[in-house]
């Protein structure tokens, strides 16, 4: 046998979990992405989108998308660098930077790859990145393709971040980069905090606020708004894959910084911008945001109730205060009976295993649309409770 095919014959997990009927992914959804969706030909109840806002489905922004379609056509058959540069990505940046406060903002085709060509362009070997241990893998790769010193601090400990900031040479670039809502277990780091030690220690902040935008701030316009530190955090980095209802991703920063970047980042040069669709859903979803400000006022009432009814049910929920509900199974394989068992219920949530997270800390990633009812949530709580029961997590 080859040696490539030698050494992936090891890897046999799939397999030992379809043996076991309880393999949890690439579940087919046949319906839109909506509270109720479609699978196997029945209904199920959506627990595990990231649409935080709801608005995936909404009809103008759909339409809007229809629209861009009919004018600009389906792709844009190059990269934003060359030819691959529609007016309407100009109007969505300039869009962007308006409504998140900042004088620039660069699209990418993912949040993926505004990470990974952010961090990797901006630090360098004798650079520093210090970043949380929960932060999002696309920052973690970002740093690796820097080659610059890595410097983990433990998950929203300000005493380690100072700890890590500390060894760095003063006169040397620090990049500090955080999640905003950590977006496996839901919670908020400590921003204002983090502001502080930048400022004492001559370092820049970059805020990742893929799970922020569209739950916090005015309008949803994320974490860093609602603490009122725009102009304190030097890059704000935003996808358009969740609460925007589209795909791409955006950073969000001076002048001089895009600058750089627009001619640097090797993510953003050597691939295709993103399509007319994409880019006019996201717009749409934009303007409805700041237009209906009762989506996130609901997806609170949601949150705060679904919060409540975990913990009284006893159910394990850790620091969440947000839309992202992680139950806490701590096991691999019973995590993903549960999953299977909630699906037959007609509950969809996502299962979080090894090495996503530590074995001990494998959990079920309960997650709020604003377009969820209370009788939806209602439902999913009674049937986890059951769930939960019946694989002796709770009493
Ligand atoms: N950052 C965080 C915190 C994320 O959770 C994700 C997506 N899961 C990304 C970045 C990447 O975003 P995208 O889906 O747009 O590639």
């Amino acid at each position: 046998m080859k040696l490539l095919q030698s050494k992936l014959a090891k890897y046999t997990e799939p397999q030992k979990a379809k043996a076991l009927g309880v393999y949890p992914y690439f579940r087919a959804i046949e319906s839109e992405q909506d509270p109720e969706v479609i699978m196997d030909g029945k209904k199920v109840l959506m627990f595990g989108s990231n649409c935080y806002s709801g608005l995936v489905n909404h009809p103008k922004v759909k339409e809007a998308a229809i629209e861009a379609i009919r004018k600009y056509g389906t792709g844009c058959a190059g990269s934003p660098f060359l030819n691959g540069t529609l007016d309407l990505h100009k109007k969505l940046e300039q869009r962007i930077a308006e409504y998140i406060g900042k004088e620039d903002v660069m699209i990418y085709s993912t949040g993926f790859e505004v990470n990974l060509g952010v961090v990797s362009t901006l630090t360098g070997r004798e650079d520093y990145v210090i970043f949380d241990e929960q932060d999002h893998a696309s920052i973690i790769d970002g740093r690796r393709l820097s080659y610059s010193h890595a410097l983990k601090y433990k998950h929203n400990d300000m005493q380690s971040l100072e700890q890590q900031l500390k060894k760095c040479d003063p006169d040397k670039v620090k990049l500090i980069v955080s999640d905003s809502v950590f977006s496996m277990e839901g919670d908020v780091a400590n921003i204002p905090e983090m502001v502080k030690l930048a400022k004492q220690y001559n370092a820049s902040v970059m805020i990742d606020e893929a799970h922020g935008i569209g739950v916090f701030g005015k309008g949803g316009r994320g974490v860093v708004d609602h603490y009122g530190l725009t102009d304190d955090v030097d890059l704000i980095m935003g996808t358009f894959s969740k609460s925007f209802a589209s795909l791409g991703g955006f950073i969000a920063t001076d002048k001089e910084i895009t600058n750089f970047l627009r001619h640097h980042s090797r993510s953003y040069i050597f691939t295709a911008s993103i399509t007319p669709a994409s880019t006019a859903a996201a717009l749409a979803a934009i303007d409805l945001m700041e237009q209906e400000p009762e989506r996130q006022e609901n997806l609170w009432k949601l949150t705060h109730y679904a919060l409540d009814g975990f913990r009284n049910m006893g159910i394990e929920i850790g620091n969440t205060s947000t839309p992202i509900i992680p139950l806490f199974v701590r096991d691999n394989y019973k995590t993903f009976t549960i999953t299977r068992d909630l699906l037959e219920e007609g509950i969809f949530v996502n299962p979080v295993v090894s090495p996503a997270v530590a074995p001990h800390d494998t959990l079920i990633r309960f997650s709020l649309m604003a377009t969820h009812t209370m009788e939806q949530v209602t439902t999913a709580l009674e049937k986890i409770q059951k769930v939960f029961r019946a694989n002796g997590i709770i009493d």
